[in-house]
C-alpha cells in the first residue's frame, strides 16, 4: 500500500480548529451555543431555527456528551493531551451518523471546517493510535484488498452493467464518466445505477463506466477516519480520470457525489462532478427527458444527506418528480436542509445497528404521516438503511427506478 505521509492526519489536520498554541493565527473555537443539537438560542448565525431534533445520537442517547459541541471538547481535550482515548470517548464519536446536521448549523465556522470535521479528524486520530473499531475492521480490510468497503472481489465489479451494452473508460471517446459506486453491485444500489445508465442511453448521451476497474469513491475510508486509505483511493481515482480525459462525472449515489467534489479542486479543475439528477433535470430542461407514462401515486421525497447538506442538492429532485405525470410530490415536514438522516451513515449500522434502526423507522413513520405512498431517496446507504426496517405500508423505491418507470 502506498501511503502519504507528508498528508497530515488526525487532530494535527484540523489543528488550528483546536487553538494550536503555536498558530499565528487561529481558528474560531466552538462558543458552546447547543444550536447544532436543537438546544441553542436559535442559529447563532441566521433567523431559522429548523427543527429541534438535529443530531441523531443525541435524540437515541439524549445525554449531552453525544451531542456535536461534546465530541468537539472532547477532542480538543485529547489534542491538548487532557484526556486520553478512552472505550467511552470511541463510543461517542463513533456514533455521529456522519448526516452533517452540525456542519450546516453551526455558525461559528465558515472557513470549510466545522464540528462534524473535527469528529472525522478525532476518528483519524484513534485509528492512527489504536486501529479502528471492531465492527469497521472488515471494511477497512475490504477497502485494502479490494478497493471496496465489502470485500467484492474486483473480478465481480460491474456486474450490475451487465448486458446493457455500456462503453468503457479508455475504449471510448466519450468525456463523460458514469461513476457506479460500490453499491451498484448490490441490492440497494444495483436499480439505481442501472436506471440511470438506461435513462442516459435513452436520451442518447455518450458516456462510459469503468466497470472491474472502479473502486470506492473513499466515502467510508473518510468518514470513518481511515485517512491513508481515503488518500490512496482519491490519487487512484484521479489517475483514471486523468488517463481517460474525462471531462464530466456523472454518480449515480449521493454520497459518491458528496466525494467526488471534494477532491482537491487542482487536480479536479475541468471536470465538473453531478450527481445523476442534476444530470437528468438538464436533459428534461433540454427537452431530451420525456416522459410518457403517468404515475398516479402520492410521492414523498427523502433528502439524502450527503447529496442535501453535503452538496446543497434539493431542488432537482423535486422538479423532476413534478413532471411526471400523475405524481404528486407530497412533502415530509423535516425537508431540504433540516432532512432527518436515515442512520445509514459513518459506519453506524456496523457499530450501533439499534441506534441506527431507530434513525429510518422514525424517518419512515414521518414519510407515513405525511401522506406519502411511496418514499423515493437516491442513495444506496438510505436505501440499505429503510429496506432494514420492518414494515410493509410504505414502498421505498431509488429515484433513477421511479422516474425510469415513466419514460
Ligand atoms: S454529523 Fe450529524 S450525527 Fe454527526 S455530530 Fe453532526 S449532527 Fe450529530
Ligand atoms: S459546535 Fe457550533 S453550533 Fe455546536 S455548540 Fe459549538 S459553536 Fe454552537
Amino acid at each position: 500500500m502506498k501511503e502519504t505521509p507528508e498528508k497530515p492526519l488526525g487532530l494535527e489536520r484540523v489543528k488550528r480548529w483546536l487553538y494550536d498554541k503555536s498558530l499565528d493565527e487561529r481558528g474560531a473555537g466552538c462558543v458552546l451555543c447547543g444550536s447544532c443539537y436543537g438546544h441553542g438560542p436559535v442559529n447563532p448565525m441566521e433567523d431559522e431555527p429548523g427543527f429541534k431534533s438535529k443530531c441523531p445520537p443525541y435524540e437515541y442517547y439524549r445525554f449531552q456528551r453525544f451531542t456535536p459541541k461534546s465530541r468537539w471538547l472532547m477532542s480538543q481535550r485529547v489534542f491538548h493531551g487532557l484526556d486520553s482515548i478512552t472505550p467511552e470517548l470511541k463510543e461517542i464519536i463513533y456514533s455521529c451518523t456522519t448526516c452533517l446536521m452540525c456542519q450546516e448549523i453551526c455558525g461559528v465556522r465558515n472557513d470549510g471546517y466545522g464540528p462534524w470535521d473535527i469528529t472525522v479528524a478525532m476518528r483519524e486520530e484513534i485509528t492512527e493510535k489504536e486501529g479502528p473499531l471492531d465492527a469497521h475492521r472488515p471494511i477497512l480490510e475490504g477497502l485494502r484488498l479490494f478497493d471496496n468497503p465489502w470485500s467484492q472481489p474486483r473480478s465481480d465489479r460491474g456486474q450490475w452493467a451487465k448486458g446493457l451494452g455500456l462503453a468503457r473508460l479508455g475504449k471510448n471517446e466519450a468525456s463523460t464518466l458514469l461513476f457506479a459506486g460500490c453499491s451498484a453491485d448490490r441490492d440497494s444500489g444495483r436499480p439505481g445505477a442501472v436506471s440511470l445508465a438506461k435513462l442516459m442511453k435513452q436520451a442518447g448521451e455518450r458516456f462510459v463506466i469503468m466497470g472491474e476497474e472502479e473502486g470506492c469513491c473513499g466515502l467510508y475510508a473518510k468518514d470513518l477516519g481511515f485517512r491513508k486509505e481515503y488518500y490512496r483511493l482519491e490519487e487512484g481515482n484521479l489517475r483514471m480520470v486523468g488517463m481517460g480525459g474525462i471531462k464530466k462525472i456523472v454518480t449515480a449515489c449521493g454520497s459518491c457525489r458528496r466525494i467526488w467534489q471534494d477532491y482537491p479542486a487542482e487536480e479536479m479543475k475541468g471536470i465538473e462532478v453531478l450527481h445523476g439528477v442534476e444530470y437528468l433535470e438538464g436533459l428534461l430542461r433540454a427537452g431530451r427527458l420525456k416522459f410518457t407514462k403517468s404515475i398516479r401515486k402520492k410521492v414523498t421525497y427523502h433528502d439524502p444527506c450527503h447529496l442535501g447538506r453535503g452538496c446543497n442538492v434539493y431542488e432537482a429532485p423535486r422538479t423532476i418528480l413534478r413532471s411526471i405525470p400523475g405524481v404528486e410530490l407530497v412533502e415530509m415536514p423535516r425537508n431540504r436542509r433540516w432532512s432527518w438522516c436515515c442512520g445509514g451513515g459513518g459506519g453506524a449500522p456496523e457499530a450501533f445497528p439499534e441506534m441506527s434502526l431507530w434513525n429510518a423507522e422514525d424517518r419512515l413513520r414521518e414519510a407515513q404521516e405525511s401522506g406519502g405512498e411511496i418514499l423515493v431517496t437516491t442513495s444506496s446507504l438510505c436505501l440499505r438503511s429503510f429496506a432494514s426496517c420492518q414494515q410493509e405500508q410504505l414502498k421505498v423505491q431509488d429515484l433513477f427506478e421511479f422516474i425510469y418507470q415513466a419514460i
